[in-house]
């Protein structure tokens, strides 16, 4: 038998407003626990939750940013379920009237997958498990979540982590988190069942919890793909339940027999009203968008005309990309700003966060004067090079690094000076480039470059060289 994968994936992103969904407590991660609380967030009886602005906002451009539908009228609702975590028995969220509906992202290889919904709701607290006592830390508790629901329609593992990899990198452009699935504030749920290839229905389906990297989400799905068709092929059937991956085994094993939405008895949460988000505040929040990862990449390659390399090793961090831009605006060059960004920019920024964050000492203004001389090839590749490195140590302008007299054209005279001499000086070399073996002609650049201040340029002092020799036969 052949069976094929349908998959959906629930992923939870932590909204980085500065304050709870319905209190005033600060959403700041870690704390001492249980001190970033009030009776609201920790359920107390008589308190009542005001639902945060931000919050809706925020959703609202995830939603944009994944070409949804925006409902203008919408409510929250109580999801009834009783563990330590949830003080209040309940969880405020969104049931049949989300805030967004019907978006959806693209894959690489054009396939759509499709969003179902994204809707607010409010984290729980977060178990300690020590010296066999469990400890609650309600910090964590009110913090805002969205929930983005896609469509069944991923059909491979691969498939699976391109779609998280791409929503992360979407929603943390829009600035509404920073996605970091190590520090949980994005998290995904993924279902998967097999359905025999040719057939229509669903088989059951499974869903594997709280995934916090990209690759236990390949993994995790390897794993359970693997079970369910062992269970299948043997004859069995599969059971709707939740899963737990064990990324140090990578194993999966259930956790618990799943739960249907009705037994969570979903109802209007009487404490807070339907809300509306007026059409022209939907327009403002669409107009604040910036231009997204995959439009930009396109563009780069496109109308900048960048290798796809570089462009791919730029487009995902939007702050290198704003700083790219900006030198473009004052009259750098696309290939030069590049090469450097990627080249010397790179190299003293070593983590994804480092590229994420971009705290350099050095701004687009005095960036592109730089590369501007270099442009005009003022200066030659090595001494953009190094100057610019120093920029970035010390926060000053290339002017501080670059003299008056390095700025000066070298003459031709002097470099076939340079030349004659590393030829004198390198008769080993002489006798090789003779034979043929052009690499040789490196040895002698050292000297040139010295006597150059690095000025020289290579092409014209090989050829040089080779003429000296030729004459000299
Ligand atoms: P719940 O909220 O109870 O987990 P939903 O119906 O909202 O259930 O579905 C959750 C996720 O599971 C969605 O991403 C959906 O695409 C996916 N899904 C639903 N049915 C299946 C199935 N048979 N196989 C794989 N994924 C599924
Ligand atoms: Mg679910
Ligand atoms: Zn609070």
């Amino acid at each position: 038998m052949r069976y094929e994968i349908v998959c959906g994936i629930e992923t939870h992103i932590e909204l980085a407003t500065n304050t709870k969904i319905f209190c005033g407590c600060t959403t700041a991660f870690g704390g001492d626990p249980n001190t970033h609380c009030c009776p609201v967030c920790t359920g107390q009886p008589g308190s009542l939750p005001i639902l945060n602005k931000k919050v809706v906002e925020y959703a609202v451009r995830a939603g944009l940013a994944i070409h949804c539908k925006i409902n203008n009228i919408s409510h929250m609702d109580r999801k009834n379920y009783c563990y330590p975590d949830l003080p209040k028995a309940y969880q405020i969220s969104q049931y049949d009237e989300p805030l967004c509906e019907h978006g959806f992202i693209d894959l690489d290889s054009g396939k759509r997958i499709g969003i179902t919904r994204i809707h607010i709701e409010e984290d729980a607290g977060k178990l300690i498990h020590e010296n066999g006592f469990t400890y609650v830390d309600y910090n964590r508790g009110g913090v805002p979540l969205i929930e983005i629901v896609s469509e069944p329609d991923i059909s491979t593992p691969e498939e699976a982590k391109e779609y998280a990899e791409k929503l992360q990198l979407i929603m943390r452009y829009i600035g509404i988190s920073d996605c970091k699935m190590q520090e949980g504030s994005m998290r995904c749920d993924v279902n998967v069942s097999l359905r025999e290839v040719g057939t229509k229905e669903f088989g059951t389906r499974t869903e594997s919890k709280n995934i916090n990297s990209l690759n236990f989400i390949l993994k995790a799905m390897y794993a359970e793909v693997e079970r369910q068709t062992d269970i299948l092929e043997s004859g069995g059937t599969i059971i709707q339940e939740t899963m737990r991956y064990d990324d140090v085994t990578d194993t999966i094993s259930p956790m618990r027999e799943k739960e249907n939405s009705d037994d969570y008895r979903y109802f209007p949460d009487p404490d807070i009203i339907r809300f509306q988000m007026v059409q022209e505040k939907v327009d403002e929040i669409q107009s604040s968008l910036p231009e997204l990862p995959f439009d930009k990449l396109k563009r780069y390659v496109t109308e900048l005309e960048l290798p796809e390399l570089t462009a791919k090793q730029m487009y995902k961090y939007r702050r290198v990309t704003e700083f790219f831009e900006a030198s473009l605006a004052q009259g750098a060059s696309v290939k030069n700003a590049s090469n450097l960004i990627t080249g010397i920019i790179y190299a003293n920024l070593n983590t994804e966060e480092d590229k994420e964050l971009f705290e350099i000492k050095t701004d687009a203004k005095q960036f592109a004067e730089l590369v501007k001389m270099y442009d005009e090839k003022k200066i030659n590749v090595k001494m953009a090079q190094t100057t610019l490195q120093q920029m970035l140590e010390n926060g000053k302008s290339a002017a501080e690094f670059i003299k008056a007299e390095d700025l000066e054209d070298i003459s031709t005279d002097d470099l076939v000076t340079w030349c004659q001499e590393a030829i004198d000086a390198n008769p080993k070399a002489v006798a090789d480039i003779m034979a043929g073996k052009d690499k040789a002609i490196n040895i002698m650049f050292g000297h040139i470059m010295r006597q150059s201040k690095g000025k020289a340029d290579t092409k014209q002092a090989e050829a040089i060289i080779k003429d000296l020799i030729n004459k000299g036969i």
